[in-house]
């Protein structure tokens, strides 16, 4: 069989690895505890269901504009201008199938194969993979030993000559924190000054805690959105949990948009009508379930927080946002990869090893889960790793004595 070089180079998304492997564990009828997740357990808002039951029910399932549905699109104007104080138009404004493809096409669509893409670590685990995708190279800035945050002066000394954009994912996958306005601001001026596109990858930034807000890049734009080359992305996977439906957009000046819109006229047509509609109920239906997720996973946060501050010689940084947290585990392994695979066979606790974010000695804990799933998570690592906890545990109704610490 003959594969294209560049297929064979790319990697396995480690994240749809582990949701496989848990699935057949559990499959088998084993208790596997879930803490690599990438999603919410909240149902679909109803007023999403309600505009896509429309759409199915009359048979209105046919192509739709390969940039989105205009009425989708107006939502999606309103969104912006209400979070980011922001008006654009709709030639700014196309729709795709989740923020991933919107990534994806844009990356697509502003490189040259060998031009660089500066990705800051920690980063989500796509960023790289797709970059070479498209014959790009990644080039990533790693911060200061048990910091989260890139440094500027790190920034600056990662541009070349070959640099055509730079990727932020703020509140972070998976470090969960929310890059600080100043830098948001420094980093804006920057990319201006160097003439590179800046993406902002903003698919948590209504997932914020504390009372804190996500700091809006167009605040320090100082150009107009035609000549800015400032790139926001955006979805419902995260801000509705609607993950399923796979909807996500991008917002560009209106060159960038159309170029966007005819590789996607050329790869998919267009985003499913049905999930554009349910998109559209979620926008401007009742804004109280964003709220209440929210709320829910603040309150995930705080327990995942105090779970690990017991769990001796592991460091956290508390997260801002997202479901995600971060834990340095160097205390017990410096490979990433090794101690997941233990964790999920002696403890069946689905981990992601930091390795795959580019940060090794770490594990990605996910709190999108029940609160049961982090305490029992918490403790079934605690028990494996910890010589300060119980060395008996109950994992379903099995009771395990710890013979390796
Ligand atoms: N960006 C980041 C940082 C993400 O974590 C994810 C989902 N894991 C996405 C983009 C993709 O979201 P979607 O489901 O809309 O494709």
């Amino acid at each position: 069989m003959s594969i294209s070089q560049l297929a064979r180079s790319i990697a396995e998304s480690p994240t749809l690895r582990l949701n496989e492997e848990a699935r057949l564990l559990r499959e088998k009828g084993l208790p596997v505890t879930h803490l690599g997740g990438g999603e919410p357990k909240n149902k679909t808002p109803i007023a999403a269901i309600l505009s896509s039951a429309v759409k199915l029910v009359n048979g209105d399932t046919k192509y739709v504009p390969t940039d989105g549905v205009p009425s989708l699109k107006k939502a999606i104007i309103r969104y912006t201008e209400e979070n980011y104080e922001c008006m654009v138009q709709p030639e700014n404004v196309i729709v795709s199938s989740g923020a991933k493809q919107s990534v994806y096409n844009v990356l697509f669509s502003i490189l040259n194969p060998q031009d660089e893409v500066i990705v800051l670590a920690p980063y989500w685990v796509s960023y790289p993979e797709m970059i070479k995708m498209v014959y790009g190279v990644p080039v990533v800035v790693t911060p200061e030993d048990g910091r989260y945050l890139p440094r500027m002066a790190d920034i600056e000394q990662a541009v070349s000559s070959a640099t055509r954009a730079l990727i932020v994912n703020s509140p972070n996958n998976p470090s969960g924190l929310m890059y600080p306005e100043d830098l948001v601001a420094e980093i804006v001026r920057f990319c201006e000054r160097k003439g590179i596109y800046l993406i902002m990858d903003d698919i948590y930034h209504k997932l914020v805690f504390d009372g804190k807000k996500a700091p809006s890049a167009y605040k320090y734009v100082s150009k107009d959105i035609e000549s800015s080359k400032l790139i926001v992305i955006n979805g419902i996977s995260k801000l509705y949990g609607m993950t399923g439906f796979r909807i996500g957009w991008t917002i560009a000046n209106r060159k960038l948009t159309e170029v966007l819109n005819n590789v996607q006229a050329q790869t998919t047509s267009c985003a499913s009508p049905i999930s554009q509609a349910a998109a559209e109920g979620a926008l401007t239906g009742l804004q109280s379930v964003v709220e209440g997720l929210r709320l829910m996973i603040e309150n995930n946060r705080n327990v995942m927080m105090d779970e690990l501050h017991s769990f001796t010689g592991v460091k956290v940084a508390k997260p801002d946002g997202t479901f995600y947290c971060f834990p340095d585990f160097r205390a017990y392994s410096g490979n990433s990869v090794e101690l997941s695979n233990f964790l999920l066979k002696k403890a069946l606790v689905v981990t992601v090893p930091g390795r795959e974010f580019g940060m090794e000695g770490h594990l990605r804990l996910t709190y999108a889960g029940s609160v049961k799933d982090i305490t029992e998570g918490v403790t079934r690592m605690k028990w494996a790793l910890d010589p300060n906890a119980p060395n008996e545990i109950y994992i379903g109704d099995r009771k395990l004595v710890r013979d390796w610490l």
